[in-house]
């Protein structure tokens, strides 16, 4: 057997630093708290989005979430809070909303999607996880206002500056792509480079397939607490027992700060809460779409549709907050002629918490306190679209192998 790796943390992050790591023949043991069933790895909306060059922390975001704070059903929302580590969160978002920043930002998160989306593409030529729903229709951003349409064409002639694949269409085009939307729908820009997924349906393979391979899972056993000496992490210490390790990694998602904090790490993260409907029964949605106005992401996907949206940055909780949860039905019946979703679907909504740095990029790498520890989270929006890419990074990083991309801009160190 190779060295000890501990994983904290079993999201789509955490899993595959192991499904990596055990590869290289390392011996994995992956901690989590939960039973390993939910959260924001299981009720993400499954896109793959090299589209998303634009990180979340750009011009007028800021001002936008003020202006929202004090409507209950919009989709980005942040709770004022005398909480030092919301307030400094809040402050570096602030400080990172600048084009400079976006411009930085946007050949990074697209090399890293681009990486991601060919990792996906391996596993699944592999077999290893069955043959899991990977679809590449692209995703269609349907816009009903000049303002928001104006908006996404800028942001394709950008994408497709930096050689993505994307179209303007016409009205007749995307009502021949995607039939049965409503007259109010002005026109839609078609992302063909994205891809979408079934975030369960992944999860569960990967479990099984990692299990089946040695990796070790500790589930609903919470990390609280480690030793160290020097630059070294000796032992992760749980609820239930501790384990020694050569190398243990972070991939906590939105519990990353607190855990960091032990080791008197500073990762400035805050949760950034969102919400998913599923619709299983038949719907008239074919590609994956953003509503523009409302933000609400629609995915075709593979027993169901699922509809999911909103940003809440109210600290780290799971509170459903049914007025948003109706906001995004309302908003699916608004963009799709004849589709209602049900108080019984609405009820049955579920959520979970993305792990949001201040300039919208994740921390991916070593700090300069630990040898032996890494760092694997914060990747808010694109998590899903980012984890296969993340865990090959990190097992590159800890076998000290040749990394498949600079990975700089994600020192989790880095100043805003
Ligand atoms: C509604 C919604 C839609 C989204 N849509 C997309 C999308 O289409 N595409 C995309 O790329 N991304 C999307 N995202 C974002 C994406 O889901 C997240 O960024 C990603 O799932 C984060 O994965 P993670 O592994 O870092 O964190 P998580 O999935 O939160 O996993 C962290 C795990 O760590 C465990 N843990 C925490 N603390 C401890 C501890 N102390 N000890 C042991 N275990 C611990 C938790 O129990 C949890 O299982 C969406 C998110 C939401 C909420």
């Amino acid at each position: 057997m190779g060295k000890k790796t501990i994983i904290i943390g079993g999201g789509i992050v955490g899993l595959s630093c192991a499904y990596y790591l055990s590869e290289l023949g390392y011996e994995v043991t992956v901690i989590d708290k939960s039973e390993m069933d939910g959260g924001a790895s299981y009720v993400n909306a499954g896109y793959l989005t090299p589209s998303h060059i634009i990180p979340l922390a750009s011009p007028g975001m800021m001002a936008k979430g003020i202006k929202w704070m004090f409507k209950s059903a919009s989709p980005f929302y942040m709770q004022p809070r005398l909480d030092m580590d919301f307030l400094k969160w809040a402050w570096y978002f602030s400080r990172s909303s600048t084009s400079s920043h976006v411009e930085k930002a946007i050949p990074l998160i697209k090399d890293i999607n681009l990486l991601s989306m060919d990792l996906y593409g391996d596993m699944h030529a592999s077999g290893n996880l069955g043959n899991f729903q990977l679809e590449k229709k692209g995703l269609l951003m349907l816009y009903k206002t000049t303002k928001e349409g104006n908006h996404e064409k800028e942001v394709a002639l950008r994408a497709k500056d930096e050689g993505l694949e994307v179209r303007e269409l016409t009205k007749d085009q995307l009502n021949t792509l995607q039939p049965n939307l409503s007259d109010e729908i002005d026109g839609a820009v078609h992302y063909l480079c994205d891809a979408h997924t079934s975030p369960n349906e992944i999860m569960q393979n990967l479990k099984r397939y990692l299990s089946e391979n040695g990796v070790d899972f500790k589930l609903r056993e919470e990390a609280i607490d480690f030793t160290f000496q020097n630059k070294k992490i000796s032992k992760v210490i749980t609820n239930k027992g501790s384990y020694e390790a050569d190398d243990v990694i972070i991939a906590a998602g939105s519990w990353s700060q607190n855990l960091a904090k032990k080791l008197r790490l500073k990762i400035n993260l805050q949760a950034g809460k969102g919400y998913r409907i599923n619709v299983k029964r038949p719907t008239d949605v074919i590609l994956p779409a953003i509503l523009m106005e409302a933000k609400v992401a629609v995915t075709p996907m593979k027993e169901f549709t699922r509809f999911a949206g909103t940003m809440e940055l109210s600290g780290i909780n799971h509170k459903i907050k049914t007025n948003r949860v109706r906001a995004i039905a309302h908003a699916a019946g608004s963009y799709y002629n004849g589709l209602e979703i049900s108080e019984t679907e609405i009820s049955a909504a579920k959520c979970g918490l993305r792990p949001v740095s201040p300039d919208g990029l994740p921390y991916i790498g070593k700090t300069s306190k630990f040898d032996n520890l890494t760092i694997a989270t914060g990747h808010a929006m694109m998590g899903w679209s980012l984890g296969p890419a993340t865990g090959k990074l990190i097992s590159e990083i800890i076998s000290d192998s040749k990394l498949s991309m600079d990975i700089s801009g994600f020192h989790p160190e880095r100043k805003f």
